[in-house]
C-alpha cells in the first residue's frame, strides 16, 4: 500500500518545515511488519505513529496536514525526546490545527496565535 498524492504532499510539507527548523532525517510513510491491519503509519528514524491510516482511502487536504503533522509530532517526540515545532516568540510547543481552510500551526502563549501555515515554518 503507498500514499497517494494528497498524503505525499502532506508529508512534504512537514518535511520542509523540519528542514527549515533544523530537524534533521527523513519523514515518510511505512507499514510495519508487525502491522497486520497494513495500515500506513508516519516513520521517522525507525520509529512509527501509533495510530494509522488506510492508504487507498480519499483524504482532504488541509484535514491530512493536519493529520500527518500530528502523528509527525509524536513520533519525534519520542524518538528525540523534544518538542517540535516551537514558537520563537514562547518557546511553547505548536499544534497543528485547522482554521477554516488553512492547516496552521498555533502557539498557546498570548492567548493563542497563528505561527505559520504546515509546511510554512521560517
Ligand atoms: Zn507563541
Amino acid at each position: 500500500m503507498t500514499a497517494d498524492k494528497v498524503l505525499g504532499d502532506a508529508i512534504r510539507a512537514v518535511q520542509r518545515d523540519m528542514e527549515a527548523t533544523g530537524l534533521p532525517g527523513r519523514l515518510g510513510f511505512a507499514v510495519p511488519d508487525w502491522d497486520d491491519l497494513g495500515y500506513l503509519r508516519v516513520e521517522y528514524q525507525g520509529q512509527y505513529s501509533g495510530s494509522g491510516l488506510r492508504g487507498e482511502e480519499k483524504h482532504e487536504p488541509v484535514t491530512a496536514l493536519v493529520l500527518i503533522a500530528d502523528l509527525a509530532q509524536e513520533v519525534i517526540a519520542e524518538q528525540e525526546w523534544r518538542t517540535w515545532p516551537t514558537c520563537p516568540e514562547h518557546s511553547l510547543g505548536l499544534h497543528p490545527k485547522r482554521v477554516d481552510q488553512a492547516a496552521l500551526w498555533m502557539c498557546e502563549g498570548a492567548g493563542g496565535h497563528p505561527v505559520a501555515a504546515i509546511g510554512e515554518l521560517a
